[in-house]
């Protein structure tokens, strides 16, 4: 039982998910509570995924903290978060990349960005908008780094399209048997590709997804 957020940090930087002082000081400051559901609030710290709205999740924190851990974001960074949920990631993103950074959110389920919007007020670098992220946000391209919250078959080629040469995806893709949190580095030749850790994740539902 953790009863706070430190408790939950202090457990994943003893675990050696978190490393990185800056994304540990993220974590310290986004206060996970407040982005479950008030009914579970009282599991907030756990480390499990609990459901929120319209069939969705928010991640459990052992996975949102390897994700963003691989994703190596800075201070600066333009990052594009693909299926923003209740908005943890994001928060803990607009905390990493800082005031010269931005974090562009897509949701495609209404009750979700409304319930992402009302938590992220107070993060002024946050640009949030309702549609299909696998079609990433052509608009605010080229990213540093993308994170992507729901499994597609392979990575979206309009999200590779957008990111930077040198720029970090994270996302759940469909392996040899099973889903897998993979890396993707982009390359002026295409990208480099690393197997992370087998994952449970809903269905990114797009163009470039899953069809409904
Ligand atoms: N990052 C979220 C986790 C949300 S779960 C958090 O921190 O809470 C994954 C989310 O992806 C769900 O809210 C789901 O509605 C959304 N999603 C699924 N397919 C999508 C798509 N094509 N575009 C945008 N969002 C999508």
């Amino acid at each position: 039982m953790f009863r706070s957020n430190d408790e939950m940090v202090d457990d994943l930087v003893a675990r050696g998910v978190l490393r990185t002082p800056e994304i540990i000081a993220a974590f310290r400051a986004v206060d996970r509570a407040r982005f479950v559901p008030p009914a579970l609030r009282s599991q907030a710290y756990e480390d499990y995924a609990l459901p929120v709205a319209a069939g969705q999740t928010i991640s459990q924190p052992l996975i949102v903290a390897a994700m963003t851990e691989a994703l190596e974001a800075r201070s600066g960074d333009r990052v594009l978060d693909v299926g923003t949920g209740t908005g943890y990631q994001a928060a803990l993103l607009s905390e990493i990349v800082g005031k010269r950074g931005r974090v562009f959110g897509v949701e495609r389920l209404k009750e979700l960005l409304d319930y992402a919007s009302q938590r992220l007020i107070r993060y002024k670098n946050v640009d949030l908008r309702l549609g299909d992220g696998s079609l990433g946000w052509k608009e605010k391209a080229p990213f540093d780094r993308v994170v992507i919250a729901a499994a597609a078959p392979r990575l979206p080629q309009p999200v590779v399209e957008q990111t930077k040469v040198g720029g970090v995806i994270v996302a759940p893709v469909e392996g040899m048997l099973w889903l897998e949190l993979a890396v993707f580095r982009k390359t002026s030749k295409g990208f480099d590709r690393k197997a992370l850790m087998p994952v449970v994740f809903v269905p990114l539902v797009g163009e470039h997804g899953y069809r409904e």
